[in-house]
């Protein structure tokens, strides 16, 4: 795991940013869930669906300039990762898990 690249505060850092855009996807505009946000209605699915992480737009951890961290929903992430155009399942998601688990 590639933990220690991420900077001490990145927590911060990411959440300042997700503030910054009003919880939206850069990509496709989805509005996502905000930490206050009520997710007791919402299956696992969906909750993944719109859970906004931030990129490095340079793939580079450690340069965490505003311009190179970018809020994405899951598919949209999940996206810049796979590199594939078009959409993706949500079983593909678990790929998704893994990324996430790298960013934060
Ligand atoms: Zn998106
Ligand atoms: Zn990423």
């Amino acid at each position: 795991m590639s933990k220690s690249r991420y900077p001490d505060n990145w927590e911060e850092i990411a959440k300042e940013r997700k503030e910054a855009v009003g919880w939206k996807c850069q990509k496709c505009g989805i509005q996502c869930l905000k930490p206050e946000d009520n997710r007791s209605k919402l299956t696992i699915s969906e909750i993944k669906r719109r859970t906004l992480a931030v990129h490095h737009a340079n793939y580079q951890p450690e340069d965490n300039r505003p311009e190179n961290l970018i809020p994405l929903c899951s598919p949209c992430h999940l996206s810049y990762h796979t590199r594939r155009k078009g959409s993706v399942s949500i079983g593909q998601l678990s790929l998704f898990d893994y990324i996430e688990a790298n960013h934060f």
